[in-house]
């Protein structure tokens, strides 16, 4: 079961925050100017698009069936986060290395369906205030759909912004996590498919 609020908040309090590098990735957007946080300088143009991964070396692909893998059935399958995370992460990935405009109309309309579907229940689990879902895929073109579970009780950990608590909380333990995939691909498996956890 989830951490309460005043667990998390304990738990978190008692190890402390994690410094993350996040200020020198290329698309960290802001610099400290003169003491002061500024916008950084619009690069101009790139001369090539940012490459993505393909179907050659396709890491999705390659990593099929994984030991990250909670949930599957004949199309999708859904993994768990593949760093220790601050916050509960998951992907719903298809089997076939496709990118998400490529879908035909009856996979389009699966991947609704098992979307709304895992958000219900991500969003039953207890302390979970409400889950996020996120197609960025600046990457790798193998759909991948991210599902963040956002915690219950912390205002400060919302929108766009909140996703960096993934890496600032330390890790949510393996005994909380655990038995949270667990019912969420028992729960998965009761619409269809087979649970791997
Ligand atoms: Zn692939």
């Amino acid at each position: 079961m989830p951490e309460s609020p005043e667990a998390l908040y304990a738990r978190v309090t008692a190890s402390g925050l994690n410094r993350t590098d996040v200020a020198a990735e290329a698309t960290f957007p802001w610099q400290v100017v003169d003491g002061t946080l500024e916008p950084k300088p619009l690069a101009p143009p790139a001369a090539e698009p940012v490459a993505r991964t393909g179907a050659d070396g396709c890491p999705i692909c390659a990593s099929l069936p994984t030991e990250r893998t909670i949930w599957e059935n004949d199309d999708f399958f859904v993994s768990r986060m593949f760093r220790p995370s601050g916050l509960l992460i998951l992907f719903l990935q298809t089997k076939q290395h496709i990118d998400f405009t490529e879908l035909d109309d009856d996979l389009a309309a699966a991947t609704g369906r098992w979307e709304v579907i895992l958000c219900r229940i991500v969003e039953r689990l207890p302390h979970v205030a409400q889950t996020y879902v996120i197609r960025f895929g600046s990457g790798a073109e193998h759909l991948h759909l991210w599902f963040v579970a956002r915690p219950d009780g912390f205002p400060q950990i919302r929108g766009s912004l909140g996703l960096e608590y993934d890496e600032i909380l330390p890790p949510i333990p393996e005994e909380v996590l655990g038995p949270d995939l667990h019912e969420i691909a028992r729960e998965l498996a009761t619409h269809g498919g087979r649970a791997r956890v």
